[in-house]
């Protein structure tokens, strides 16, 4: 029997077969429909049991295969899992557009919602709203033929934005950079031009090889002497997705924003916007805006005064351009902190971060966490933990640290399973950390340490998680607020008490010295101004591309309007270049579920720099305050409105003014 359909207690990694996922997904499907349609065709009377519950738990089966089908063709992929993955996927999406645009269930869940009017708030309550809220935003309840054509939009609007991200990769993957001379390579570290030439040996050619791609990319505008060839690089990325050619970005644009557009009138809202913020925290779109604005009022003089010290080293160039900054700012940089990223990394062999990280865990909240080798991995590089907190096991960690060609770039956090009941997850955190070397651990840069503390932010949301219902259980919360409980953790980063804790150098095992600590710190806020109006900038531009009044606005060219003169007047200090166009590669609103939303980086910052506050007042190792945020925020999931969540922690509403004192903008 396929092994994947048997009742395991751990996914079952050892025995799986590439082979048993279409089975298993097919067969999962079929079981979740029979639940749903004996929960559609039920003669009984609706009650919260026999239809909210009975659907959150419907399709459980299928969950817990594709989340290890998922999962797995994230982080450790092959052409067959990819091919399974493409051809289950639209059956996966089919399954559930069809449950939440299925009317018989829809008026059960009505039905249901009339006992719970004078409820004022429950876990039950807030299952039961998301359930039904779930339903209205996909269009259930309006007359049939616009249902229909909402249905049909929806399903246009998800092959558009796979149509998107692939036009990018291609014209990501097109333009190469290839050097051949070693006065071509001036300014770049040794570190970057071995992987450039490797990727050249890959690719059966002599030299060094740069491409679009950010390890590449980035490194090259940072420290590259060479401004005629960091022109041509800035020019190549910023013509991705629009240079005209059938990989062309822009007419899908044009539709994906002509059907959200539609999809919003239909279901009663102005705009995308308003349709996306009513299920935010932020709530709507006059909030949304007073915060970017107010922010964006806030950080413009520093910014100013970025551009006007990076223009001040860049002395020699007239007019300072887009493909400068990075590589002035990082010159200015070095001068005054005199801070090599690779001088630090001694100090940060992975497995003394680890265990740093796991004490700061054990300080906060008493977790425990022991390796379990019994516990099947998919491959050898992971590591698999039992957490407890003293008298009870909270959950299991798999910890995949480093990169493989099997593995997609960045670092992320997932589950297996989530908790519910008794029920503990199981969750997973990916990183592409480099491996050790036959005579060297592996040692993570600082920007790495804080991407582990990040992902280990999710995972133990996740983990302390302690609701009734999975859906409700760890990061299922709004879409911005999720990223708090993780940037929280990075601010533990910066603070010397903290870092003494495991920060040693490898051979020697002296500690981080002092200075280093200093410099750290002194560097946390370098150019955060500029960095603040960039990221505002790609926070407007999504919104004007989802507030548009007239999409027929949309010119079938790069310079939509929407990009347009307002947007850039208001935050970007740079000259425009044209033909360069953010928005034919912005595949965080295009190509993902970020529409509307990328403003929640910054939200979910001001909430961390405030929540930060607390524990900097209290202690950073203060036991109470932790216990409080985990009995708070953590525990609680999304069973609860965030903003209430947060009153409940703070004793207050968001301070706005707490991401502008850390950046030491106010005192
Ligand atoms: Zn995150």
């Amino acid at each position: 029997m396929n092994i994947l359909l048997q009742n395991w207690e751990f996914p079952p990694f050892d025995q799986i077969k590439t082979e048993d996922y279409e089975p298993a997904i097919r067969a999962a499907i079929e079981e979740a429909e029979r639940n749903v349609e004996a929960i559609a065709t039920s003669t009984e009377e609706p009650t919260f049991e026999n239809t909210v519950e009975a659907l959150e738990t419907a399709s459980r089966r299928l969950d817990r295969v594709s989340a290890i089908m998922m999962n797995l063709n994230e982080c450790c992929t092959s052409k067959e899992l990819q091919d399974t993955v493409m051809k289950m996927e639209p059956l996966m999406t089919r399954f559930s557009m069809k449950v939440v645009t299925d009317k018989r269930l829809y008026e059960r869940v009505k039905r249901v919602a009339e006992n719970f009017k004078n409820t004022e708030y429950s876990e039950k309550k807030t299952l039961l709203d998301n359930t039904l809220k779930g339903f209205v935003r996909h269009g259930v309840a309006l007359p049939d033929e616009e249902r229909n054509r909402f249905k049909r939009n929806a399903e246009e609007l998800s092959e558009l934005q796979v149509l998107f991200g692939q036009n990018a990769l291609a014209d990501l993957n097109e333009w190469r950079l290839l050097l051949t001379s070693e006065e071509e390579l001036d300014g770049l570290p040794s570190a970057v031009r071995d992987a450039a030439h490797e990727e050249a040996v890959a690719q059966g050619t002599e030299g060094w090889l740069f491409t679009l791609a950010a390890p590449s990319y980035v490194p090259f505008m940072t420290y590259s002497v060479r401004r005629d060839l960091r022109e041509k690089m800035y020019r190549a990325y910023g013509s991705i997705g629009g240079r005209g050619n059938e990989h062309d970005n822009n007419k899908v644009i044009k539709r994906i924003v002509e059907l959200r557009t539609e999809q919003a009138r239909l279901l009663g809202f102005k705009t995308y916007c308003d349709y996306v913020l009513e299920d935010r925290m932020v709530q709507n779109l006059p909030n949304l805006c007073r915060f970017m604005q107010e922010l964006k009022e806030s950080v413009l003089p520093a910014a100013r005064k970025d551009l006007a010290e990076v223009q001040h080293a860049a002395k020699e160039e007239q007019q300072l351009m887009p493909w400068d900054f990075s590589y002035y700012a990082e010159q200015i940089k070095q001068q005054r902190y005199n801070l090599d990223s690779e001088i630090l990394r001694p100090y940060f062999p992975l497995e003394s971060v680890r265990e740093g990280i796991f004490g700061l865990y054990g300080r906060l909240y008493g977790l425990r966490f022991d390796e379990d080798r019994n516990i099947p991995v998919y491959h050898e590089d992971v590591h698999v933990y039992r957490v407890s907190d003293g008298k009870r096991e909270m959950g299991i960690l798999y910890l995949d640290m480093h990169s493989r060609p099997s593995k997609r770039s960045g670092a992320w956090m997932t589950e297996f399973r989530g908790q519910y009941g008794d029920v503990r997850p199981q969750i997973q955190v990916v990183c592409n950390f480099s491996k050790p070397t036959a005579d060297t651990p592996a040692l993570l840069r600082f920007s790495e340490v804080e991407t582990f503390m990040h992902e280990m932010g999710h995972a133990m949301h996740g983990m302390l998680s302690d609701v009734q219902y999975e859906s409700l259980s760890g990061t299922n919360v709004k879409r911005d607020f999720v990223e708090m409980p993780s940037q929280v953790m990075e601010n533990w980063c910066y603070e010397p008490e903290f870092l003494a804790t495991f920060a040693r150098h490898y051979q020697t095992g002296e500690p981080l010295p002092t200075e280093y600590v200093e410099k750290i710190r002194a560097s946390q806020n370098h150019m955060a101004g500029w960095l603040c109006l960039r990221q505002l900038n790609l926070g407007f531009t999504d919104i004007a591309f989802h507030t548009m009044s007239d999409t027929s606005d949309l010119l079938d060219s790069a310079d939509f309007k929407a990009e347009n003169i307002e947007v850039q007047a208001m935050t970007n200090l740079l000259p425009r270049v044209p033909g360069c166009c953010t928005a034919t590669n912005f595949s965080h609103i295009f190509g993902g579920g970020y529409a509307s939303g990328y403003y929640g980086y910054k939200w979910a910052e001001v909430l961390d720099a405030d929540i930060f506050s607390r524990f900097k007042h209290d202690g950073i190792f203060n036991h109470d305050t932790a216990e409080a945020f985990r009995r708070e925020i953590l525990s609680r999931g999304g069973t609860e409105q965030p903003s209430v969540l947060f009153k409940n922690f703070m004793g207050r509403d968001p301070d706005s003014k707490a991401l502008l004192r850390r950046m030491n903008l106010i005192n």
